[in-house]
């Protein structure tokens, strides 16, 4: 299982320090992934199934990109684990499908574990699974599939940071599709919680969860990981 915390505009460089070493001194079996923000990222000594990892990048290795981060940064702090097309970044920064294939070319050319994340907006899901499908689908337009670091994130737009997490059936209706057709490991993200991650994990065709704001507190994700390790 892969149990990944997204912080999100959350904690500094000290908290996730002191979020990091905690995890670090758990012993588990399960795959573990934190994406900090990029002030906190840091030379952490970690154990080898955990992945500290960037939530964002700009697709060079360097240049004059006012603002951005390239490569050449995130080399630095040996940063191989990149999330891609999470619903913020499509929704509120306006990132469109043709930057986010960009990046996921580049970051596949760095050989990067990629964490691509789709999902519908509410009114689709309001259409049926149908038009959820196809929605989903057109997200994976220009997506190599079947690059071997890939993880799938399935993360409904309507359910992430709302505290309302999709149905079971829902969560299983959209994996089972995805699974049909994509062979790399499935997660489920959004408003995913210490009381629901069993039942989640439980799920036929998912392979782990991408948390935010459960996962922030360390003591809540360490908790989610030890779920995870005694399904
Ligand atoms: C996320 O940011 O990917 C996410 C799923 O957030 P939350 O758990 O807060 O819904």
């Amino acid at each position: 299982m892969i149990i990944a915390s997204n912080f999100k505009t959350n904690h500094n460089r000290a908290t996730t320090k002191e979020f990091i070493d905690f995890i670090n001194t758990q012993h588990f079996f399960s795959e573990v992934r934190i994406f900090p923000p990029f002030t906190a990222l840091d030379d952490f000594d970690l154990t080898p199934n955990i992945k500290v990892g960037a939530q964002n990048f700009f697709p060079v290795q360097k240049g004059s990109f006012t603002g951005e981060i390239g490569f050449e940064q995130l080399d630095e702090f040996d940063i191989d684990t990149v999330l891609i097309g999470h619903s913020e970044r499509r929704h509120i920064l306006g990132e469109t499908q043709k930057s986010i294939c960009q990046k996921y070319d580049f970051a596949k050319a760095k050989e990067c574990e990629i964490v691509y994340c789709v999902g519908e907006p509410q009114e689709i899901r309001k259409q049926g699974i149908e038009a959820v499908m196809s929605y989903i689908w057109e997200q994976f337009d220009s997506i190599d599939i079947n690059y071997e670091e890939l993880i799938v994130a399935y993360e409904p737009v309507w359910a992430i940071g709302t505290g309302l997490s999709a149905s079971l059936d829902d969560i299983k209706e959209v994996l089972d599709s995805l699974r049909a057709k994509i062979k790399v490991p499935l997660l489920y993200g959004g408003s995913v919680k210490v009381e629901t991650i069993k039942d989640i994990l439980n799920i036929e065709n998912c392979d782990g969860v991408l948390v935010g704001t459960a996962s922030w507190d360390v003591k809540n994700f360490s908790k989610m990981i030890e779920i995870s390790d005694n399904l």
